[in-house]
């Protein structure tokens, strides 16, 4: 839609926020797979971005964990 701010939904409680008020996080989601086995453990990390709201985000402790890994990223 033009000229209308895109909203996201809240990955915590599913309401729907304008895209500058909400906090964007990336997510790791861990799987295994069928080529899993004793000697070689593969798994796949899934990142996955999504979105909070303040409230959320806040209650989740979202910004700590960004500065987090805001800092392990200027490691590599
Ligand atoms: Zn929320």
């Amino acid at each position: 839609m033009r000229g209308k701010e895109q909203s996201v939904t809240c990955d915590s409680c599913g309401r729907s926020v304008p895209r500058s008020k909400a906090v964007a996080f990336q997510k790791a989601i861990s799987f295994g797979t069928e080529l899993r086995n004793p000697e070689n453990d593969v798994r796949f990390f899934e990142r996955r971005k999504v979105y909070y709201c303040i409230s959320c985000a806040k209650h989740r402790g979202i910004f700590e964990r960004l500065k987090d890994q805001a800092a392990r990223h200027r490691q590599y």
